[in-house]
């Protein structure tokens, strides 16, 4: 996926004129934003169980190599082959070699945001292999020739109606409106291509050390299918999502569907371990590729805290940002509070300037997290890094630059708020409301200033005094 992070404003701008987008955003609120607090109302230990999960992905990352060795040993004792890809172009470069040397000439795919981060769609159809999505919302995202907008709901931007379009012209069929018949359309054609496919490639939201296991979560059957019907099932994740054991595990599953989805648990929770054994249906082959691509960077820094992320989704549907701009205007794979984190960490602070300043620092995003990450205090270190490495706007630094200078001096810093809560008295006019200020116009193009009284808060408090 191309980055274009650093037009976030230009985008987020046209974001909130688009109609149909506003209308779809507002199904969070429902969906997820409701669906979860419900969830986690059933649970009368919620905080311990956070306290936990935080706890076990801490205990992970401070012992990452451990863990990732014991994965290795277990999971290559039952039949598996364990890849380890530095780059997102070493992991194109694996599955095309696997591609090739199994004869792969048509691949499923069940969801993983990983393989978005790789770009590997685009690598194996240069390859010449043909590549199906097969979560619904995925498969619809590549009739549209479209970037996921959501982590967990990546169509979450597009309407029944333009779906309706999509499936009619693609698929050569009558128009369907009822979302069943959508789906079932979209079901018969899929089924072909797991009949048919050599290579089944997915995600995995965890992977188990003590049994070399990977575990996929999916609400539509299509995991399983993936995982199971072709010869070859390659499955690619980064290097912190494993776990220890398996009640970590389970740990982490009573947040995870009620932290993403409102969920008690998904529909469907696939454990993988090994190959198919004599008289099992499975895969003769499975390839599980462990990718870095700047995660071990963050351990012993400032943003550890992030590695502990279990790919939710629950910031982005409880932040205002996201919920006003929906997630293609964050320019990658990782939209909303944690994109604005692992973009900038990931692709660079320079190709993501924006990002760090999409918050309103509600703090909303940090107490849904289920593993307790301070998203806000991780943005506020990324703003400190854009200031230390001279990366914003020069009229930005001036501007602070003259600020602080000002504000070390008591006198002087009192003279000049003095004049300008004068002059900002007297732009407020009558009406007392200032509707076009200069140097904040994009403010102010969206609301009025209150107009201050024409005395500072200084200047009141010593008359009351006197
Ligand atoms: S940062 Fe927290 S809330 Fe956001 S996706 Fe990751 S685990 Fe979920």
């Amino acid at each position: 996926m191309q980055i274009s992070s650093m037009h976030f404003k230009a985008r987020a701008g046209e974001k909130l004129a688009d109609v149909k987008l506003q209308a779809a955003l507002h199904r969070l609120q429902g969906n997820f934003v409701k669906g979860r607090a419900d969830r986690v109302a059933e649970l009368e230990n919620f905080e311990e169980i956070r306290t936990a999960a935080a706890a076990i992905r801490d205990r992970v990352i401070n012992n990452l190599d451990l863990y990732l060795e014991e994965f290795e040993r277990n999971a290559t004792a039952r039949g598996a082959v364990v890849h380890w890809a530095e780059t997102t172009a070493d992991v194109n470069r694996i599955v095309c070699e696997l591609a090739s040397r199994y004869g792969v000439r048509k691949a499923v795919k069940s969801k993983s945001m990983v393989s978005e981060e790789c770009a590997l769609n685009d690598a194996l159809e240069a390859a010449g292999v043909q590549v199906v999505e097969t979560d619904l919302g995925e498969y619809i995202l590549q009739l549209a020739k479209e970037p996921p907008s959501h982590i967990t709901a990546p169509v979450i931007h597009k309407s029944r109606d333009e779906v309706s379009d999509l499936f009619a012209k693609e698929h050569q069929r009558p128009r369907k409106t009822d979302i069943g018949e959508l789906t079932r359309e979209a079901r018969e054609l899929l089924r072909t291509h797991f009949l048919s496919a050599d290579m089944g490639i997915t995600g995995a939201n965890f992977i188990v050390a003590e049994t070399g296991t990977t575990l996929i979560v999916t609400n539509e059957g299509n995991g399983r299918m993936v995982t199971t019907l072709p010869r070859v099932h390659v499955a690619i994740t980064g290097i912190e999502k494993v776990v220890p054991t398996l009640e970590d595990l389970a740990t982490l599953l009573r947040l995870l569907p009620r932290s993403a989805t409102g969920q008690t648990i998904s529909n469907y929770v696939s454990l993988t371990t090994g190959i198919a054994q004599p008289g099992e249906q499975g895969p003769q082959h499975f390839h599980i590729i462990l990718l870095d691509a700047g995660r071990s960077r963050l351990i012993g820094g400032d943003m550890q805290a992030m590695l502990r992320c279990i790919r939710c989704g629950a910031c982005m549907n409880h932040c205002p940002v996201y919920q006003s701009v929906g997630g293609h205007a964050y320019g990658w794979v990782y939209p909303g509070p944690m994109g604005s984190i692992l973009t900038p960490t990931f692709v660079g602070l320079e190709n993501a300037l924006e990002l760090p300043q999409a918050s309103t620092f509600c703090n909303q995003c940090s107490v849904v997290c289920p593993v307790k990450i301070p998203l806000p205090d991780l943005m506020r270190k990324l703003r400190e890094h854009q200031v230390e490495r001279g990366l914003r706007p020069w009229q930005e630094r001036v501007a602070l630059a003259l600020w602080s200078w000002c504000a070390q001096r008591p006198a002087l810093y009192a003279w000049v708020s003095s004049i300008a809560a004068k002059v900002l008295h007297r732009l407020g006019g009558a009406e007392r409301l200032i509707r076009h200020l200069p140097l904040v116009s994009g403010w102010t193009a969206g609301r009025d200033l209150p107009a201050p009284q024409g005395k500072t808060f200084r200047e009141l408090y010593a008359r009351r005094n006197r």
